[in-house]
């Protein structure tokens, strides 16, 4: 697994907004939503392009066109969804499918309640969308869905992580086609399976308590 911590001082600035417990939850989404856009840009360095020649106004151009199959991007439920029109503006072509994690609050184990995801990823590249990649149990269990359906390389987009969790992450993906690309990597996980100093319950933050 390959880990990039996409610290540029926007996305520093941004994050420290997040953290501050006295940013309301209208301020919090479109802060995650610009973040997302600007980790996604980090994390889109390798997708895969062919090259193409375009005519301009003046003479013949060579670039570079995104090639199928498509990408998927992957919010996974609740909080993952506060990140998904930050990335689908990005890359609008992709498609997008859908996981469930909930996690136990004393075993802090996460179980999976919905999974729309395509039966198939053979050659496909896979952004998964999780805010916080606290204990590593969630994105284990979701890397591991779309690696036992072939998916070519799965990179997670995660607006802040904690050691442990990106420790779990190495040791079950040892290749470097797992990648994970995160505004900053955080102190430790409290008791309750928080990031500390993190920024609370991101699912919370973004969408209220309900
Ligand atoms: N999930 C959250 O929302 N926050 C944390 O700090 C850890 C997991």
């Amino acid at each position: 697994m390959r880990t990039l911590l996409a610290d540029h001082p926007l996305v520093t600035h941004k994050l420290t907004m997040l953290r501050d417990s006295r940013t309301d939850t209208a301020t919090f989404r479109t802060l995650a939503d610009e973040l997302v856009t600007l980790l996604a840009y980090e994390a889109t360095r390798e997708i895969r392009v062919a090259a193409v020649s375009v005519r301009t106004p003046v003479a013949v151009a060579t670039g570079a066109r995104l090639t199928a199959p498509k990408p998927l991007i992957v919010p996974v439920l609740r909080a993952g969804i506060g990140m998904l029109d930050g990335m689908t503006r990005l890359l609008p072509m992709a498609s997008v499918g859908f996981v469930g994690m909930v996690r136990d609050e004393e075993s802090l184990v996460a179980s999976t309640y919905a999974n729309r995801l395509p039966n198939r990823l053979d050659g496909r590249e896979v952004f998964v969308l999780d805010p916080m990649l606290a204990t590593g149990g969630t994105l284990v269990t979701v890397i591991s869905m779309l690696r036992d359906r072939g998916a070519q390389a799965v990179t997670a987009i995660c607006l802040l992580a904690a050691p442990e969790g990106l420790a779990r992450l190495e040791e079950a993906f040892p290749a470097d086609d797992v990648r994970v690309v995160t505004g900053a990597v955080d102190d430790r996980l409290n008791d309750k399976g928080y990031i500390v100093p993190g920024l609370g319950d991101a699912g919370d933050r973004l969408f209220g308590e309900i």
